[in-house]
Protein backbone atom coordinates (compact mmCIF):
# COMPACT_ATOMS: atom_id res chain seq x y z
CA UNK A 1 0.00 0.00 0.00
CA UNK A 2 1.45 3.03 -1.26
CA UNK A 3 1.48 6.47 0.71
CA UNK A 4 3.42 8.63 -1.02
CA UNK A 5 1.12 10.96 -3.74
CA UNK A 6 0.02 9.97 -5.77
CA UNK A 7 -2.25 6.95 -4.48
CA UNK A 8 -5.86 5.76 -5.08
CA UNK A 9 -7.86 6.97 -2.23
CA UNK A 10 -9.08 3.72 -1.39
CA UNK A 11 -5.63 2.91 0.10
CA UNK A 12 -5.91 5.58 2.17
CA UNK A 13 -6.46 4.15 6.60
CA UNK A 14 -10.16 5.40 7.68
CA UNK A 15 -11.50 7.46 9.26
CA UNK A 16 -9.80 9.51 6.40
CA UNK A 17 -10.01 13.89 6.32
CA UNK A 18 -11.05 14.14 2.40
CA UNK A 19 -10.27 17.62 0.55
CA UNK A 20 -11.87 17.69 -2.78
CA UNK A 21 -9.26 19.51 -4.15
CA UNK A 22 -11.35 20.98 -7.41
CA UNK A 23 -14.53 22.51 -5.11
CA UNK A 24 -12.08 23.64 -2.41
CA UNK A 25 -10.11 25.78 -5.21
CA UNK A 26 -13.46 27.01 -6.41
CA UNK A 27 -14.75 27.82 -3.68
CA UNK A 28 -11.60 29.70 -2.46
CA UNK A 29 -11.91 31.59 -6.13
CA UNK A 30 -15.88 32.32 -5.68
CA UNK A 31 -15.58 33.84 -2.33
CA UNK A 32 -12.62 35.87 -3.14
CA UNK A 33 -13.93 37.30 -6.81
CA UNK A 34 -17.09 38.59 -4.74
CA UNK A 35 -15.41 40.30 -2.07
CA UNK A 36 -12.97 41.66 -4.76
CA UNK A 37 -16.69 42.92 -6.73
CA UNK A 38 -18.12 44.02 -3.84
CA UNK A 39 -15.08 46.36 -2.56
CA UNK A 40 -15.06 44.34 0.63
CA UNK A 41 -11.11 43.13 2.08
CA UNK A 42 -11.38 39.39 3.21
CA UNK A 43 -10.04 38.30 6.11
CA UNK A 44 -11.11 34.47 5.61
CA UNK A 45 -11.40 32.82 9.03
CA UNK A 46 -8.25 30.04 9.62
CA UNK A 47 -10.37 28.39 12.53
CA UNK A 48 -12.09 26.70 9.83
CA UNK A 49 -8.54 25.25 8.72
CA UNK A 50 -5.79 25.44 10.75
CA UNK A 51 -3.46 25.19 7.85
CA UNK A 52 -0.96 27.45 6.60
CA UNK A 53 -1.03 25.62 3.04
CA UNK A 54 -5.07 27.17 2.84
CA UNK A 55 -4.19 30.47 4.55
CA UNK A 56 -1.60 30.90 2.03
CA UNK A 57 -3.86 29.98 -0.74
CA UNK A 58 -6.57 32.32 0.82
CA UNK A 59 -4.03 35.66 0.72
CA UNK A 60 -2.91 34.34 -3.13
CA UNK A 61 -6.65 34.37 -3.94
CA UNK A 62 -6.69 38.35 -2.55
CA UNK A 63 -7.73 37.84 0.97
CA UNK A 64 -5.81 40.49 3.10
CA UNK A 65 -4.64 38.43 5.78
CA UNK A 66 -6.71 35.30 7.76
CA UNK A 67 -8.39 35.64 11.40
CA UNK A 68 -7.42 33.04 14.13
CA UNK A 69 -9.63 32.04 17.30
CA UNK A 70 -6.99 31.71 19.40
CA UNK A 71 -3.51 32.89 20.38
CA UNK A 72 -1.86 29.34 19.62
CA UNK A 73 -4.06 28.84 16.76
CA UNK A 74 -1.82 32.53 15.34
CA UNK A 75 1.51 30.92 16.66
CA UNK A 76 1.36 27.55 14.32
CA UNK A 77 -0.17 29.70 11.09
CA UNK A 78 3.00 32.49 11.85
CA UNK A 79 5.55 29.51 12.14
CA UNK A 80 4.16 28.68 8.77
CA UNK A 81 4.78 32.23 7.72
CA UNK A 82 1.19 34.12 7.26
CA UNK A 83 2.22 37.41 8.38
CA UNK A 84 -0.85 38.98 8.84
CA UNK A 85 -3.20 38.00 11.82
CA UNK A 86 -6.72 39.21 13.35
CA UNK A 87 -7.00 37.48 16.89
CA UNK A 88 -10.63 37.35 17.49
CA UNK A 89 -11.39 36.58 20.81
CA UNK A 90 -9.38 38.59 23.54
CA UNK A 91 -6.37 37.20 24.82
CA UNK A 92 -6.40 37.48 28.71
CA UNK A 93 -4.04 36.03 31.03
CA UNK A 94 -1.02 37.47 31.65
CA UNK A 95 0.92 34.74 29.89
CA UNK A 96 -0.43 34.48 27.13
CA UNK A 97 -0.54 38.23 26.88
CA UNK A 98 3.05 38.36 27.27
CA UNK A 99 3.74 35.31 24.19
CA UNK A 100 0.75 37.71 22.39
CA UNK A 101 3.69 40.78 22.34
CA UNK A 102 6.56 38.34 21.38
CA UNK A 103 4.15 37.02 18.29
CA UNK A 104 3.47 40.51 17.71
CA UNK A 105 7.06 41.35 16.88
CA UNK A 106 7.76 38.44 14.95
CA UNK A 107 4.61 38.92 12.43
CA UNK A 108 3.98 41.75 10.25
CA UNK A 109 0.75 42.54 11.24
CA UNK A 110 -0.90 41.67 14.25
CA UNK A 111 -4.52 43.06 15.60
CA UNK A 112 -6.43 41.39 18.26
CA UNK A 113 -10.26 42.14 19.99
CA UNK A 114 -10.54 43.73 23.55
CA UNK A 115 -13.80 44.05 25.53
CA UNK A 116 -12.50 45.32 28.89
CA UNK A 117 -10.45 48.18 30.18
CA UNK A 118 -8.16 45.79 32.39
CA UNK A 119 -6.98 44.22 29.24
CA UNK A 120 -6.37 47.06 27.38
CA UNK A 121 -3.65 48.16 30.25
CA UNK A 122 -2.23 44.80 30.35
CA UNK A 123 -2.19 44.78 26.57
CA UNK A 124 -0.21 47.77 26.51
CA UNK A 125 1.59 47.48 29.50
CA UNK A 126 3.15 44.16 27.63
CA UNK A 127 3.85 45.48 23.86
CA UNK A 128 5.38 48.27 24.85
CA UNK A 129 6.62 50.31 21.81
CA UNK A 130 5.97 46.99 19.79
CA UNK A 131 2.75 48.68 19.03
CA UNK A 132 -0.26 46.43 18.49
CA UNK A 133 -3.61 46.62 16.55
CA UNK A 134 -6.38 46.33 18.77
CA UNK A 135 -10.12 46.58 18.16
CA UNK A 136 -13.05 46.85 20.47
CA UNK A 137 -14.96 43.44 20.52
CA UNK A 138 -18.72 44.34 20.46
CA UNK A 139 -21.63 41.99 22.05
CA UNK A 140 -23.80 41.25 19.39
CA UNK A 141 -26.49 40.24 21.33
CA UNK A 142 -25.52 36.72 21.89
CA UNK A 143 -23.34 37.64 25.35
CA UNK A 144 -20.29 35.44 24.49
CA UNK A 145 -18.05 38.55 24.27
CA UNK A 146 -18.01 42.03 23.40
CA UNK A 147 -19.37 45.57 25.14
CA UNK A 148 -22.67 45.21 25.66
CA UNK A 149 -23.63 49.38 24.68
CA UNK A 150 -22.18 52.02 22.72
CA UNK A 151 -21.26 53.80 25.62
CA UNK A 152 -18.99 50.99 26.60
CA UNK A 153 -17.69 50.83 23.01
CA UNK A 154 -16.59 54.33 22.99
CA UNK A 155 -15.23 54.35 26.57
CA UNK A 156 -12.94 51.51 25.56
CA UNK A 157 -11.93 53.19 22.29
CA UNK A 158 -11.03 55.93 24.33
CA UNK A 159 -8.54 53.72 26.42
CA UNK A 160 -7.19 52.53 23.48
CA UNK A 161 -6.35 55.26 21.60
CA UNK A 162 -5.07 57.32 24.25
CA UNK A 163 -2.16 54.80 24.32
CA UNK A 164 0.93 54.99 22.20
CA UNK A 165 1.35 51.54 23.03
CA UNK A 166 -1.98 50.32 21.29
CA UNK A 167 -3.47 51.22 17.51
CA UNK A 168 -7.02 51.94 17.48
CA UNK A 169 -8.45 50.22 14.59
CA UNK A 170 -12.14 49.78 14.79
CA UNK A 171 -14.38 47.66 15.87
CA UNK A 172 -15.81 43.54 15.53
CA UNK A 173 -19.26 42.56 14.98
CA UNK A 174 -20.14 39.03 14.51
CA UNK A 175 -23.19 37.95 14.84
CA UNK A 176 -22.53 34.11 15.06
CA UNK A 177 -25.90 33.15 16.51
CA UNK A 178 -27.60 34.29 13.04
CA UNK A 179 -25.20 32.26 10.92
CA UNK A 180 -27.24 29.35 10.71
CA UNK A 181 -30.67 30.49 10.49
CA UNK A 182 -32.22 28.26 7.99
CA UNK A 183 -34.56 30.52 5.38
CA UNK A 184 -32.54 33.21 4.43
CA UNK A 185 -35.81 36.02 4.13
CA UNK A 186 -35.46 35.32 8.17
CA UNK A 187 -31.62 35.96 8.21
CA UNK A 188 -31.74 38.89 6.42
CA UNK A 189 -34.30 40.29 8.70
CA UNK A 190 -32.61 39.38 11.89
CA UNK A 191 -29.10 41.04 10.43
CA UNK A 192 -30.66 44.24 9.94
CA UNK A 193 -31.93 44.52 12.74
CA UNK A 194 -28.52 43.89 14.44
CA UNK A 195 -27.07 46.21 11.89
CA UNK A 196 -29.08 49.40 13.07
CA UNK A 197 -27.36 48.44 16.66
CA UNK A 198 -24.39 48.69 14.96
CA UNK A 199 -25.22 51.77 13.25
CA UNK A 200 -25.87 53.67 16.79
CA UNK A 201 -22.41 52.05 17.91
CA UNK A 202 -20.82 53.30 14.67
CA UNK A 203 -22.44 56.58 15.08
CA UNK A 204 -21.32 57.02 18.88
CA UNK A 205 -17.81 56.31 17.78
CA UNK A 206 -17.55 58.99 15.06
CA UNK A 207 -19.13 61.44 17.49
CA UNK A 208 -16.36 60.88 19.92
CA UNK A 209 -13.48 61.34 17.46
CA UNK A 210 -12.68 57.91 16.79
CA UNK A 211 -14.19 56.82 13.87
CA UNK A 212 -14.18 52.68 13.11
CA UNK A 213 -11.73 52.37 9.94
CA UNK A 214 -11.83 48.52 10.43
CA UNK A 215 -16.09 47.02 10.75
CA UNK A 216 -15.22 43.23 10.79
CA UNK A 217 -17.27 40.46 10.97
CA UNK A 218 -20.13 38.25 9.30
CA UNK A 219 -19.13 34.11 8.29
CA UNK A 220 -20.25 32.07 5.48
CA UNK A 221 -24.18 32.13 6.30
CA UNK A 222 -24.36 36.27 6.27
CA UNK A 223 -21.60 37.47 4.46
CA UNK A 224 -23.47 38.80 1.68
CA UNK A 225 -26.18 39.95 3.91
CA UNK A 226 -23.81 42.36 5.56
CA UNK A 227 -22.14 43.56 2.42
CA UNK A 228 -25.74 44.60 1.48
CA UNK A 229 -26.59 45.97 4.32
CA UNK A 230 -22.46 48.19 3.61
CA UNK A 231 -21.52 48.30 7.30
CA UNK A 232 -18.90 45.69 7.64
CA UNK A 233 -15.59 47.00 5.78
CA UNK A 234 -14.07 43.33 6.38
CA UNK A 235 -15.62 39.78 6.08
CA UNK A 236 -14.66 36.59 8.48
CA UNK A 237 -15.85 34.14 6.88
CA UNK A 238 -14.91 30.60 7.19
CA UNK A 239 -16.74 27.65 6.46
CA UNK A 240 -17.04 28.59 3.04
CA UNK A 241 -13.85 26.98 1.90
CA UNK A 242 -15.37 23.49 3.19
CA UNK A 243 -19.40 23.69 4.19
CA UNK A 244 -20.61 21.13 6.44
CA UNK A 245 -24.16 19.43 6.53
CA UNK A 246 -25.45 22.49 8.84
CA UNK A 247 -24.95 25.24 6.28
CA UNK A 248 -25.85 23.08 3.42
CA UNK A 249 -29.12 22.78 5.07
CA UNK A 250 -28.70 26.56 4.94
CA UNK A 251 -30.60 28.53 1.86
CA UNK A 252 -26.95 30.15 0.98
CA UNK A 253 -26.93 33.54 0.39
CA UNK A 254 -25.35 35.19 -2.47
CA UNK A 255 -23.01 32.14 -3.58
CA UNK A 256 -24.06 28.51 -3.17
CA UNK A 257 -20.64 26.93 -2.06
CA UNK A 258 -19.63 23.42 -3.45
CA UNK A 259 -19.07 20.44 -0.33
CA UNK A 260 -15.37 20.17 -0.19
CA UNK A 261 -14.62 18.26 2.82
CA UNK A 262 -15.64 14.67 3.42
CA UNK A 263 -14.66 11.71 5.96
CA UNK A 264 -13.84 8.44 4.27
CA UNK A 265 -15.04 5.24 6.62
CA UNK A 266 -14.88 1.27 5.94
CA UNK A 267 -17.45 -0.80 6.56
CA UNK A 268 -16.12 -3.01 9.49
CA UNK A 269 -19.42 -5.25 10.58
CA UNK A 270 -22.37 -6.31 8.43
CA UNK A 271 -23.65 -9.31 10.05
CA UNK A 272 -27.21 -7.88 10.30
CA UNK A 273 -29.53 -7.00 7.47
CA UNK A 274 -30.67 -3.74 7.53
CA UNK A 275 -27.25 -2.78 9.48
CA UNK A 276 -23.57 -2.07 9.00
CA UNK A 277 -21.07 -0.48 11.77
CA UNK A 278 -18.41 1.58 10.10
CA UNK A 279 -15.40 2.64 12.06
CA UNK A 280 -16.48 6.50 12.49
CA UNK A 281 -18.22 7.00 15.56
CA UNK A 282 -17.46 10.44 18.03
CA UNK A 283 -13.68 10.58 17.43
CA UNK A 284 -14.19 11.01 13.28
CA UNK A 285 -16.11 14.06 13.95
CA UNK A 286 -17.56 16.85 16.34
CA UNK A 287 -20.88 15.79 17.75
CA UNK A 288 -22.29 19.22 18.25
CA UNK A 289 -24.36 19.39 14.78
CA UNK A 290 -26.12 16.04 14.68
CA UNK A 291 -25.73 13.16 12.41
CA UNK A 292 -23.33 12.52 9.32
CA UNK A 293 -25.40 12.20 6.11
CA UNK A 294 -24.06 9.33 3.58
CA UNK A 295 -22.35 11.32 0.16
CA UNK A 296 -21.24 7.70 -1.24
CA UNK A 297 -21.12 3.87 -0.99
CA UNK A 298 -24.41 3.31 0.90
CA UNK A 299 -27.68 4.63 0.73
CA UNK A 300 -28.07 8.25 1.01
CA UNK A 301 -31.14 7.96 2.74
CA UNK A 302 -29.32 5.75 5.29
CA UNK A 303 -29.65 6.82 8.87
CA UNK A 304 -26.23 7.76 10.83
CA UNK A 305 -26.28 7.02 14.85
CA UNK A 306 -23.16 7.06 16.59
CA UNK A 307 -22.06 3.85 18.26
CA UNK A 308 -19.34 5.38 20.57
CA UNK A 309 -15.70 6.71 20.18
CA UNK A 310 -14.58 4.64 17.28
CA UNK A 311 -17.61 2.98 15.86
CA UNK A 312 -21.23 4.61 13.77
CA UNK A 313 -24.11 2.93 12.83
CA UNK A 314 -25.41 3.10 9.04
CA UNK A 315 -29.23 1.85 8.89
CA UNK A 316 -30.50 0.92 5.28
CA UNK A 317 -34.05 2.54 4.61
CA UNK A 318 -36.62 0.77 3.22
CA UNK A 319 -36.31 -1.50 0.61
CA UNK A 320 -32.60 0.00 0.07
CA UNK A 321 -29.55 -2.08 -0.33
CA UNK A 322 -27.12 -2.66 2.70
CA UNK A 323 -23.10 -1.72 2.01
CA UNK A 324 -20.97 -5.13 2.52
CA UNK A 325 -18.20 -5.16 4.44
CA UNK A 326 -15.26 -3.15 3.46
CA UNK A 327 -17.45 -1.21 1.78
CA UNK A 328 -15.91 2.67 1.58
CA UNK A 329 -18.55 5.12 2.75
CA UNK A 330 -17.82 8.63 2.37
CA UNK A 331 -19.33 10.60 4.92
CA UNK A 332 -21.02 14.50 5.19
CA UNK A 333 -19.36 15.62 8.04
CA UNK A 334 -22.07 18.16 10.47
CA UNK A 335 -19.67 20.68 11.61
CA UNK A 336 -16.66 21.39 9.82
CA UNK A 337 -14.51 23.07 12.46
CA UNK A 338 -14.37 21.39 15.16
CA UNK A 339 -13.98 17.64 12.90
CA UNK A 340 -11.00 18.78 11.10
CA UNK A 341 -9.11 19.90 15.03
CA UNK A 342 -9.87 15.57 15.41
CA UNK A 343 -7.47 15.09 12.47
CA UNK A 344 -3.43 15.16 11.68
CA UNK A 345 -4.05 16.10 8.17
CA UNK A 346 -6.06 16.35 5.01
CA UNK A 347 -6.06 14.05 2.45
CA UNK A 348 -5.70 16.39 -0.95
CA UNK A 349 -8.24 14.30 -3.93
CA UNK A 350 -8.24 14.73 -7.15
CA UNK A 351 -11.38 12.44 -8.57
CA UNK A 352 -10.23 9.16 -6.95
CA UNK A 353 -6.27 10.00 -6.65
CA UNK A 354 -4.68 11.30 -3.27
CA UNK A 355 -2.81 14.15 -5.18
CA UNK A 356 -1.17 15.49 -1.75
CA UNK A 357 -1.35 15.81 2.19
CA UNK A 358 -1.65 18.89 4.30
CA UNK A 359 -0.78 18.87 7.97
CA UNK A 360 -3.98 20.68 10.18
CA UNK A 361 -1.10 22.30 11.78
CA UNK A 362 -3.00 24.12 14.52
CA UNK A 363 -4.81 21.20 15.23
CA UNK A 364 -5.53 21.45 19.23
CA UNK A 365 -3.89 24.93 19.23
CA UNK A 366 -6.64 26.39 21.32
CA UNK A 367 -4.42 27.79 24.24
N1 LIG B 1 -15.68 35.20 12.86
C1 LIG B 1 -15.74 34.72 14.11
C2 LIG B 1 -15.42 35.63 15.26
C3 LIG B 1 -16.10 33.38 14.32
O1 LIG B 1 -16.16 32.89 15.58
C4 LIG B 1 -16.41 32.55 13.20
C5 LIG B 1 -16.83 31.15 13.37
O2 LIG B 1 -17.27 30.69 14.38
C6 LIG B 1 -16.31 33.09 11.92
C7 LIG B 1 -15.96 34.44 11.78
C8 LIG B 1 -16.54 32.28 10.66
O3 LIG B 1 -17.82 31.82 10.54
P1 LIG B 1 -18.19 30.66 9.49
O4 LIG B 1 -17.27 29.52 9.75
O5 LIG B 1 -19.58 30.33 9.85
O6 LIG B 1 -18.01 31.23 8.14
MN1 LIG C 1 -18.29 26.55 12.95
Amino acid sequence: MSTTPPFPRAHLATPALIVDLPAFERNVAAMAAWARGKRIALRPHAKTHKSGEIARRQIAAGAVGICCAKLGEAEALAAEGIEDILITSPVVPRQPVERLARLNERVERLAVVVDHPDNVDRLAAAVGDGRIDVLVDLDTGSHRTGVTSPEAAVSLAERIAANDALGYLGVQFYCGSLQHVPRFDDRQSALAERAAYLRTILQALSDAGLPARTVTGGGTGSFAIDAELGLLNELQAGSYIFMDRQYQECEPAALRFEQALSIDTRVISANTPGRVTIDAGLKAMATDGGAARVLAGADPGSAFLFMGDEHGMLVTPEGGADPRLDDLVTLLPPHCDPTVNLYDQYAICRDDLVIDTWPVSARGRSA
